[in-house]
């Protein structure tokens, strides 16, 4: 098969394996995966030094985002992250962390999806 143009053969590897990967995984966090988490806030609690803990759920795939926040509403910390199932690669699949290449992958496995979703035109 002909190389895309500036592309060698490691990253045609890579998209490969991303593209793969993105085929496999649910819609729904395909499209967090591409667009970011649509975050809601879900629940906060008073914590006994006034601060809060917050937490923020995914609308889209179910994942969870707990902050902490200081009595003025400021962040504490990072926040912790429970992911929704089939949002984290597989450990054998050693995908590491997803590059702007990669996230192109993503937007064009978003694009096929929907695109084989929409039924053909009629031919003239
Ligand atoms: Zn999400």
């Amino acid at each position: 098969m002909a190389r895309k143009p500036g592309r060698d053969e490691a990253r045609e590897e890579r998209e490969r394996v991303v593209g793969a990967w993105a085929r496999r995984l649910d819609v729904r966090v395909l499209h967090c995966r591409e667009l970011q988490h649509a975050w809601q806030p879900a629940h906060a609690q008073l914590c006994v030094d006034g601060g809060w803990e917050r937490v923020l759920a995914c609308s889209r795939c179910g994942s969870r985002k707990r902050q902490m926040l200081d009595s003025f509403g400021r962040l504490v910390g990072s926040p912790r992250y429970e992911y929704a199932e089939g949002y984290l690669p597989d450990r054998e699949e050693a995908l590491g962390r997803l590059d702007s290449d990669d996230r192109a992958a993503l937007r064009l496995a978003v694009i096929q999806r929907q695109n084989a979703r929409v039924p053909a035109a009629p031919a003239l």
